[in-house]
């Protein structure tokens, strides 16, 4: 086989975590090692060595890259210190990028350098939001104590829509709906490309219900029991950090829905359950203790991060820490608001709550290419796993 090695890929992931790509002499330890990979699919040696060739179009359509879960043991026993787990990470980055749209806010969201802008964009958007809204003001102790932030961008008389719904939901649905544009249209292709790659024809198809129950929900049972975390061998801690931090997004999910639903829905016919929720209301206990569980885990992963970067084991990344520092920042910023509102120090209240709606811009809006990403591409990777064992992934027969 002919193959024309991609330089500025080899250059790119050598500057994205896996400098030590070309350390590999291919004993293949880190596929025997990898509590994951299977006896019939190794990875990650093959990775490594069209990594070291520049092969980028196999990279990106090779499923193992995105089912990889980063635990470290194949870097941990690699004989050469290559650190294929870095060099996957570097990856995906990479395949995030490629597959992002549009490509602008895809291509701004792969630097450090490029960190003004991308808090630039959101604190732009809603300081102008808040502009046009009126809501310009600080409120005092009483009204503080009353709303709490529900008249952040101001109030109208007109009763089945609040002027604060309004504006979040334009700020908030805008970046959701280009994230879900850019997520769609990335999982299609990765889709297509590991198709492609597997020789599966697109003839015999599941249908949509075939492919929720047979292949994506079995995949977020997995995802959500975190069944291949725990599998981790060097860094056994990483579940102690991720699955507090997904059942903390998740119970953050269903307070948010509740909070519409009691505000925007049931507060139209009843207006006393408008407002602020009581601290022993059980969603907002829910909501107090997602929060601190979403501390509790970004503080596992910052600790282990930063251990396994003291230590040598990983690279100190951009796409590694940005996913940190973003959780943390809403974490903080949102319990920071709810302490300020409970001791009536409105002031100070709007700022910090302008710094979480700008963080949770942020985390929507750049959800599809940073490594956030992980969780709708490895989701994608487990499910096509699923399918291409199944009856509708055997190769076409010509
Ligand atoms: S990355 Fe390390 S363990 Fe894996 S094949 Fe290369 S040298 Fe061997
Ligand atoms: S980081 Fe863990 S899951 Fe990923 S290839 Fe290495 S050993 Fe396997």
């Amino acid at each position: 086989m002919n193959v024309q090695p991609d330089l500025s890929f080899i250059k790119y992931l050598k500057g994205a975590g896996g400098d030590t790509l070309k350390k590999c002499y291919q004993c293949a330890t880190c596929s025997v090692r990898c509590p994951l990979s299977s006896d019939d699919k190794p990875f990650p040696r093959k990775e490594m060595i069209w990594s070291s060739w520049g092969m980028k179009e196999n990279l990106i359509a090779d499923p193992d890259v995105f089912l990889c879960h980063q635990c470290g043991d194949c870097s941990t026993y690699c004989p050469r210190g290559a650190k294929p787990s870095e060099v996957l990470g570097a990856i995906r980055s990479f395949a995030y990028t490629m597959y992002g749209w549009p490509s602008g806010l895809a291509k701004l969201a792969t630097s450090a350098k490029n960190l003004p802008i991308m808090i630039g964009i959101p604190v732009v958007v809603i300081f102008v939001m808040w502009l046009i809204s009126g809501g310009m003001h600080i409120p005092s102790r009483e009204d503080f104590s009353a709303h709490g932030y529900q008249q952040f961008f101001g109030h109208w008389e007109f009763k089945w829509y609040a002027k604060n719904i309004f504006f979040i939901v334009l700020i908030m649905v805008s970046s959701v709906t280009i994230a879900a544009v850019s997520l769609y249209k990335g999982l299609t292709r990765l889709w297509k490309a590991m198709s492609a790659k597997a020789g599966i024809s697109s003839t015999y198809r599941p249908s949509a219900v075939q492919f929720v129950s047979q292949f994506l929900w079995p995949s977020l049972v997995e995802i959500v029991k975190h069944n291949r975390f725990k599998e981790c061998g060097t860094n056994d801690d990483r579940v102690r950090g991720h699955l507090p931090l997904m059942l903390a997004f998740i119970g953050l999910f269903i307070v948010t829905c509740w909070s519409l639903l009691k505000n925007d829905v049931i507060g139209l016919f009843a207006p006393s359950w408008h407002g602020p929720m009581l601290f022993f209301d059980p969603f907002k206990i829910l909501a107090n203790v997602s929060a601190i569980a979403l501390l509790f885990g970004i503080f596992v992963l910052w600790t282990n991060r930063t251990k396994s970067e003291s230590a040598g084991d990983s690279s100190k990344t951009f796409y590694d820490w940005f996913v940190i520092w973003e959780i943390a920042a809403v974490g903080i910023t949102g319990l920071s608001a709810e302490v300020l509102r409970w001791i009536g120090i409105p002031s100070l209240g709007y700022i910090v709550y302008f710094c979480h709606l700008v963080s949770v811009m942020m985390l929507f809006l750049y959800l599809p290419y940073t490594k956030f990403a992980h969780i709708a591409y490895r989701t994608t990777a487990m499910s096509f796993e699923k399918y291409r064992e199944s009856s509708f992934g055997k190769p076409a027969v010509e």
